[in-house]
Formats: C-alpha cells, structure tokens, sequence
C-alpha cells in the first residue's frame, strides 16, 4: 500500500510556511492531519496511515477514544474554565485525589499546569524549597522540555539551547547508562557500578552534595531513545540521594500513564518511592494539563502564588484525564502494553536477523527504540538510512519518528489492534528492505 496523493497536504504546508515560526516544528515529511480514530490517522487528502507515534506519546488511550470525547464535550457543555488561582471546580479536586492515590506512596500532593515542561520546572521550585538547597543533577541525553527551566535540565541537542543562553545556573549533567554501546564484556552488574561512579564524581570535585536539591531522571528516557538504566543503578542513585538529603525526582511525562507496561515507568523499580514526580502528555489525552505529585511535605514548602498559571487544572482537561484514566483501567490497557510490548520485541528481533542495520531493539511495554546502525561491529548511527526507513514507511502508510536521528520511535496508541500491528510491521520490514536498496 503506497499513499500516492499529498496535493492537499503539500499547498496547505507550502501557505503555512509564510505564517508559521520555523523554531516550533520539527520536519519529517508532510502529512496535516485531518482526522483520526484508535491507532489510525486520516490526512486532508484522505490517506490513512497507522500512528506508531501516539502525538509523542500523549495519546495512549487512542485517538478520540468515545469515552474521553463525551467528557470533554459534557464539561464544556457546563463549564469551560474558572482559574484554579483562586476558586475550586470538581473535576480538579477529583483529578488531584486520583493522582495522590495512583503515585507511589500515601501521602502525596499534587499541583497542576498546562505542560509537561513546566511539570518540570515545577520539581526546581519545589525541590530549591524544600531544601533550600540549589544545585541539581540531572543526566545527558535527557529532554524535560522547552520552558528555560526544563530546557537548562535536559541534556540534548544544541539546537534546543544554541542562542538562548545563558540557561538556569546550578544544573550538572551526568552520563545516562548505556546498555548499548557497553565496554568489552561487561555485565550489567559492571555497567551499574561504572555508571554510579560517573553519578559521584561531580560529587567527589566541585559538587557539594549538602548544597544539591535533587536528582532529576527518567528510570526509561523516552527522547534519549527508550533506554532503561540497570534497577541496580536506580538502587544505587536513590540510596545515596537518602544518605545526603538529596530529593529523587522522576519524570513521567513521556513514559508515564501505562506506556511501559506499568502505570508509571518508575513501578518498573521495585521499592523506589520519588520525592517528585511529572505527568503530562497523555494525562489528559493530549490537552494541555500537566501535574508534579510529590510528597506532602515537600509539596507544603511553597505557598501560593509561587505555583500559580490562569490556565492550567482547566476543567475540560481534567475532565478528559479523568476518562483517560477510566478508560487505562476499564481497558486495562496498562497489561495490553506489557503483553504487546512483549509481542512486538519478538516480532522486531524477528526483523534484525533479516536486517543487520538494526543494531539493537529496545522495548519496555509497547514502546520501543529501534537502534539503527552503520553495522553491528561500529555500533555506529545511521540516520541518512534512518530517515529512508520512516520516509518509506510514511509512503507506506505508517507514521512514525526518529530519535537522536538514528532510532526509530516505537510508541503506538496502547488500544492498536493486534492486526494493525501486524500490517505496521510489515510495512517496516517493506520499509528496512527499500531503504536497504535505496528504493525510497
Ligand atoms: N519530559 C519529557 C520526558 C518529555 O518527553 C517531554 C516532551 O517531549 C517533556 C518533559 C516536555 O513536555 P511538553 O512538551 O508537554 O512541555
């Protein structure tokens, strides 16, 4: 299946282009999206496509899923917005209870906004409060948003700082493990501790570990390209952030709401209860709502106004996060993603031994990143083939991204069915084999 015509698709980009600032998007190919249901998109020019992306995993219950437009559309019918700033709505107060309780632990607080970066900015201020402390360590290749307080925490492209400096002051950068590129031999055992020495030595030269606030990772990195760090390391980062009063803070923007196979991505590390936590994306499908849930102490350290936005708990999203939630359980579509996670790896491990260029296939929950590579000896990335693969898959019919440019994105809605699943990845191993023989 070849989707031909993008006449539409083209003029309308080619008319935006005059009006649209080149700093908010970032081009893969042209596809205006008119439409779409479950797992399947429809262009203005009527092709339909597979979404392996999920709108960057803010869409796990699926497109328009039935349940969450009839909330939405109920709650606007009754009321659209009253700030939070100052007077209380019920679906904010039932969102926060339902959040407090869904987090680990039992005494957890919660404070909204409208995305997930500033969720992010959210864990500076409160954790700078709580201990009146400055310093946070947060980790390379990791991306926690656009505001300049999440900008300065991740640890990505250039382009995302380049000309905007100079950022937040006090944030140190530390290694994320990389099971992938790994020295001779070495045991995940070995790559925790090689890992965990990387973590203390700002700590052992120029970081004072009583004047550090927190710790801020993702137990998977989503835009670092789906990697999960060893639970031996976590252990090892949460049990020295407890020795020094540091805060352990996780971001669940990406990974959060059932995409791992768990309902947060930090349940996939027994024991371990962050101090801080940030959702966003798929809390309220897609709308703009966002929460850090922390600690009630730790939570109690700021008063208002220093959280404060005229938009954000917007009660037409609240009302949509309620029914997501509804619907990740009603579903339970938190197994489906465990279970079809699981299926896809196999089907993707299946595709590398026909296509030696996929390098390694990485997969927690239905969320994959799938490392492609000069050849296996280098490990070295290959982003021109990448981009013929994700091209001749869009032309194909399925819709899906890169990361860091060589990795393909695998995060589909958690309700695709297993035959789209099966015909996506069909599709990819059409794609692989084309872009293998420069047919795109
Ligand atoms: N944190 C993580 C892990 C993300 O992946 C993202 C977005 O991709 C953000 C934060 C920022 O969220 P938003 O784009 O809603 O501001």
């Amino acid at each position: 299946m070849i989707s031909q015509n993008h006449r539409l698709d083209q003029q309308l980009i080619e008319r935006e282009d005059q009006y649209m600032a080149t700093a908010a998007r970032i081009n893969y190919y042209d596809l205006v999206i008119d439409h779409a249901h479950g797992a399947l998109l429809t262009d203005v020019d009527g092709n339909q496509y597979i979404d392996l992306l999920a709108s960057a995993s803010a869409i796990n219950v699926g497109h328009t899923h039935p349940h969450v437009v009839k909330a939405i559309q109920e709650q606007a019918a009754k009321l659209i917005h009253y700030t939070p700033a100052y007077f209380h709505h019920q679906p904010e107060q039932q969102l926060a209870e339902r959040l407090a309780k869904s987090a680990p632990g039992t005494d957890n607080e919660v404070a909204f906004g409208n995305s997930g970066s500033d969720a992010n900015d959210a864990i500076i201020k409160f954790a700078r409060a709580y201990t009146d402390r400055q310093y946070i360590v947060a980790y390379t290749d990791a991306y926690h948003g656009s505001t300049y307080g999440s900008m300065s925490l991740s640890g990505v492209s250039l382009n995302m700082v380049r000309k905007m400096g100079p950022l937040l002051p006090g944030i140190v950068h530390v290694p994320y493990p990389d099971c992938y590129r790994t020295l001779p031999h070495e045991t995940e055992h070995e790559l925790a501790l090689r890992y965990f020495e990387a973590f203390k030595a700002p700590f052992d030269s120029y970081l004072p570990a009583e004047e550090t606030a927190c710790v801020i990772i993702e137990p998977i990195q989503g835009d670092g390209g789906i990697r999960k760090a060893p639970a031996e390391y976590v252990q090892l980062v949460y049990d020295f952030c407890h020795q020094h009063g540091i805060l352990f803070a996780v971001d669940e923007v990406n990974q959060g709401m059932g995409r791992t196979g768990k309902m947060w991505s930090i349940q996939n590390f027994p024991g371990i209860r962050p101090d801080l936590m940030s959702v966003g994306k798929s809390l309220a499908s897609g709308l703009p709502l966002s929460a850090v849930i922390g600690r009630r102490e730790v939570m109690e350290s700021l008063a208002a106004p220093a959280h404060v936005f005229t938009t954000a708990a917007n009660p037409v999203c609240c009302a949509a996060a309620l029914a997501t939630i509804d619907v990740l359980e009603d579903e339970q579509l938190v197994t489906r993603s465990s279970n079809y996670g699981r299926y896809a790896k196999e089907q993707f491990l299946a595709l590398q031994q026909r296509h030696p260029k996929i390098g390694q296939v990485r997969m927690y929950g239905l969320n994959g990143g799938i490392e492609l590579v000069k050849d296996q000896q280098s490990k070295q990335p290959d982003p021109e083939f990448a981009s013929d693969v994700i091209y001749a898959a869009f032309e194909r019919g399925v819709v899906m991204i890169t990361l860091k440019g060589n990795i393909l994105r695998f995060q589909p809605p958690l309700v695709i069915t297993k035959s789209q699943l099966d015909t996506a990845l069909a599709v990819l191993d059409e794609a692989l084999t084309a872009a293998e023989q420069r047919l795109v």
